[in-house]
């Protein structure tokens, strides 16, 4: 499924299913194709990793702490890591500026 504003690639028929967003802002196309293809219920922030897209899974903090800066050991004591790279994710300075875009994006959605 390829989602594009790209009308030329649409029209290739190697493509099985395409879309072709009507809106060029980011956050207008989310809407427009979670609108269209309902999937609000399928929304699940913060459980994928933003670099693979692999699932996250809480972490002790034992396990990974070696790895972390040191201000992070500090500070933070929930974890979450990629099951496919590894990654390590915890509820820093971004986490409330992003979970606060999301449910005003997901609201809307609704
Ligand atoms: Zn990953």
């Amino acid at each position: 499924m390829v989602l594009t504003r790209d009308i030329g690639l649409l029209k290739r028929s190697i493509l099985k299913y395409g879309y072709w967003l009507r809106d060029t802002h980011p956050s207008k196309q989310f809407i427009e194709v979670a609108r269209r293809y309902r999937l609000n219920s399928y929304l699940k922030p913060f459980t994928r990793c933003t670099l693979c897209n692999g699932v996250l899974h809480k972490v002790e903090k034992a396990a990974i702490e070696n790895g972390l800066p040191p201000v992070v050991r500090s500070y933070f004591d929930e974890f979450w890591q990629c099951q496919q790279c590894h990654q390590i994710y915890w509820k820093g300075s971004h986490y409330q500026s992003i979970k606060t875009k999301l449910d005003l994006l997901i609201k809307s959605i609704s």
